[in-house]
């Protein structure tokens, strides 16, 4: 029997004691999930504006997606793709027939996703394109965030995602998000297999691009044949008002990266849709992985985009996105603590005018948290804000009501 942890002190303790410190949590300690709530271990009551990084799109411990894993987990839940299973075929059709592709790969997370990416486009570069034999790059965007493994950080412009971890894999070139001279001239190269983008940069800090971007990608990959390769791990299934972020200018990736709110958090799930001419060039026993596409996974990934698609979530996040950035926009003008709030559908970020460097966004936190809401830094000084999807117009207005009520209070110090 597991040992009842009551205190929040007990918690981070052992966390400190027996865990790595790879990360800088703050200090509150959760215990249970509804919707968009969550508690702490003293019993306190928090809305969730970080969704375990847009994870939990369809709100903490959905029933029909809980219910959905416990019917499968009676049932059968992984049996490595040594064998087939009664769930993955029914898991392949329902992704490829939702996002219009004519095959998937599941993988687990979101990094070995991107991975997967990575592979599909260099062995397109190489079977299709007749890039000379490992001379294939992938263009990537400077201040992207794909993931944290070897190959990927790689391709990251970030110092803490990088520094330590050399040598690096080659095959990447950095450009500017946001420039699409910068794109022309990098695609421009015949080496190149793959350009590399998130529709919306999450993690650097929720940077939209320009409207037309994501057009003027499409339409240079199509020009210099390469393959648009979609990281919507985070923007995508719904998170932006939109199914994928890529819908909002009707670019279609040719390879489609999701993974995150897939499972609607319970599980780690994560894809790759391709047409055959792609997916097609990975023979059997070039790529894979014990867990990706378990029967368990199929079945909660199933339910978990059914539930986005019945409750609308889409609409909700277009919706109360604007009444967000409206009621920000409105905080920017009583305080100078606030500069801009950015984002689309329910993914924003408020910027804090202070330097990256400087404790102000996390104090800010600190005292969300205080206030029943939590939220976590990205990049020092900017904030993400991105409620559970299922949150509604009342609820987002007290949230609204307490963000503010936290920077006025701190703005009077
Ligand atoms: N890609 C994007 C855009 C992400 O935001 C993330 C995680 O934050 C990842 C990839 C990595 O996903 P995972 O942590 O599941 O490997």
């Amino acid at each position: 029997m597991t040992e009842l942890i009551t205190s929040s002190s007990k918690a981070i303790e052992l966390e400190d004691r027996y865990g790595a410190h790879n990360y800088h949590p703050l200090p509150v300690v959760l215990t249970r999930g509804e919707g968009v709530f969550l508690w702490d271990v003293e019993g306190k009551r928090y809305y969730d504006f970080l969704s375990a990084y847009s994870a939990v799109n369809q709100g903490h411990c959905n029933l029909r997606i809980i219910n959905a894993l416990i019917e499968q987990a009676k049932e059968l839940t992984l049996t490595s793709r040594a064998f087939y299973n009664d769930k993955l075929g029914l898991a392949e059709k329902y992704v490829c027939e939702t996002f219009g592709y004519d095959k998937a790969l599941f993988m687990n997370s979101g990094a070995e996703a991107n991975e997967t990416a990575i592979k599909l486009a260099r062995k397109w570069g190489y079977t299709k394109k007749g890039i000379p034999e490992y001379e294939a790059v992938i263009v990537a965007a400077k201040k992207n965030f794909h993931g944290r493994t070897t190959s990927i950080i790689s391709a990251s412009s970030d110092p803490s995602a990088r520094k330590g971890f050399g040598p690096f894999m080659p095959g990447f070139e950095l450009v500017d998000y946001d420039n699409i001279p910068a794109l022309e001239k990098a695609l421009s190269n015949p080496n190149v297999c793959g350009l590399w983008i998130e529709p919306i940069q999450g993690e650097a800090g929720v940077y939209v691009p320009a409207e037309g971007y994501l057009k003027a990608a499409e339409k240079l990959c199509r020009q210099h044949n390469v393959l648009l390769m979609m990281d919507e791990i985070q923007t995508g299934i719904a998170r932006t008002g939109k199914m994928l972020a890529s819908d909002h200018e009707g670019v279609r990736p040719d390879l489609l990266i999701l993974g995150k709110a897939l499972s609607g958090g319970v599980l780690p799930v994560s894809v790759v849709l391709a047409d055959d001419e792609i997916m097609l060039v990975i023979k059997p026993g070039e790529h894979g992985s014990t867990f990706g596409g378990n029967p368990l996974a199929a079945a909660v990934c199933m339910e978990a985009l059914q539930v986005v698609k019945d409750e609308k979530l889409a609409d909700n996040a277009e919706r109360l996105g604007k009444i967000f950035r409206e009621r920000m926009s409105a905080l920017i003008k009583k305080t100078k603590l606030v500069t801009l709030v950015r984002g689309k559908g329910l993914l924003n970020a408020i910027v804090i005018n202070d330097t990256p460097q400087s404790e102000t966004a996390w104090n800010i936190c600190l005292k969300f948290a205080e206030n029943g809401l939590l939220a976590k830094p990205t990049h020092g000084n900017i904030i993400r804000l991105a409620p559970p999807l299922v949150i509604t117009e009342e609820q987002l207005h007290e949230c609204c009501d307490i963000i503010e009520k936290s920077i006025l209070t701190f703005d009077n110090k």
